[in-house]
């Protein structure tokens, strides 16, 4: 196991109190594998994502154990966290209008990467390694010369992955990596990272809203409520017995895209305020079984089937622990 996410609290203190943005959250992440993190806007995927590298904002407090390789990095300071941040851990942003730097040329955003953790490789190596990088997201590396604001949305966004794995992490986490590009444009990049993660033989993090994307590349999903992981199972257990009444109405509210029913459904209701979150189930005001207890009581987390389900509906299975 190469990383283990134990009773991971995220709060951000805020004036009138604080936001629980993620809590009590239990992941395992295995050697090469791809867990998808899915949930509506505003349940703590991002929050939990960027936990890992602790690239937080100041007003955000993180309680619990994030064992990488067995050592608690929650514990590390920033110079400490520095030494983690792209060279095994590495981020891909939704954004990279945003996120890369369009005043350098593409090379001396490389440059200047591979010298922050190896300053000692000369710099026509470091070259070398950036070319192959390139190439291998579909860029022909001549266009190193070039300055990102020169390339259209996909090709800054293949730069972005190629950035962050021009040091070989042994985790990347993909936050929405495809969402402010079109539809082909997207389908090509999920392909480039498919085909980069099993070659370099990385695990994965990959955060959306779009269930249909993780379910093509996800080997687990976890699906997130209001800041708590209320399922975790196979990516086929999710898409075919999902069991949370959350989980069930998010595949219901997949776009339906036959062109004779473009009815959009949704999942009525809003999130929880998470300042003042519910005393019970997060999801208890908009979920059609909900009986007093999940009023009372957050659910604990059940085992059914080797599914993991943080819901009442399932209180005579096995408790995890
Ligand atoms: P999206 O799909 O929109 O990206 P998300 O699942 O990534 O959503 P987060 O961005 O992690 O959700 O936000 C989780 C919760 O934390 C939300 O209620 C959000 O308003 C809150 N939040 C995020 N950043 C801050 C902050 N800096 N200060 C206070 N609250 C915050
Ligand atoms: Fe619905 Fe209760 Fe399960 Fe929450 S615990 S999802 S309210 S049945
Ligand atoms: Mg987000």
């Amino acid at each position: 196991m190469i990383l283990q996410i134990k009773d991971l609290n995220i709060n951000y203190e805020v004036k009138n109190g604080y936001v629980s943005a993620v809590q009590n959250v239990n992941i395992d992440l295995s050697e090469n594998e791809t867990l998808g993190l899915v949930g509506e806007s505003g349940c703590g995927k991002s929050t939990l994502g960027k936990s890992l590298l602790k690239i937080l904002p100041k007003n955000a407090k993180i309680l619990g154990e994030i064992n990488f390789k067995g050592k608690n990095i929650a514990d590390y300071n920033e110079k400490e966290m520095r030494k983690i941040r792209g060279k095994h851990i590495s981020m891909i942003f939704q954004d990279p209008m945003t996120s890369l730097n369009p005043i350098m040329k593409v090379k001396d955003l490389f440059l200047e990467t591979i010298k922050a953790h190896y300053p000692e490789i000369p710099e026509d190596e470091a070259l070398e390694m950036s070319g192959k990088i390139l190439s291998d997201v579909g860029i022909d590396p001549i266009r190193m010369n070039e300055y990102s604001f020169q390339f259209s949305g996909g090709m800054r966004q293949r730069v972005m992955i190629a950035l962050s794995l021009v040091l070989k992490p042994e985790i990347v986490i993909a936050d929405e990596p495809t969402t402010s590009l079109d539809v082909i444009v997207q389908a090509q990049i999920m392909e480039v990272l498919k085909k980069l993660k099993d070659e370099h033989k990385m695990s994965m993090i990959l955060i959306t809203h779009d269930l249909g994307v993780v379910a093509e590349l996800a080997d687990r999903i976890g699906v997130m409520y209001a800041g708590h992981l209320v399922e975790l199972s196979t990516a086929e257990k999710i898409y075919y017995e999902p069991k949370h009444p959350y989980t069930q109405a998010l595949l219901k509210s997949i776009p339906n895209t036959n062109i004779d029913d473009r009815e959009l459904r949704y999942i009525p209701g809003d999130l929880p305020n998470l300042v003042k979150p519910p005393k019970g189930c997060r999801f208890a005001s908009r979920c059609p079984y909900a009986k007093d207890i999940c009023h009372k009581e957050v659910p604990p987390e059940f085992e059914v089937d080797g599914t993991r389900v943080k819901c009442w509906l399932y209180k005579d299975e096995k408790v995890r622990v």
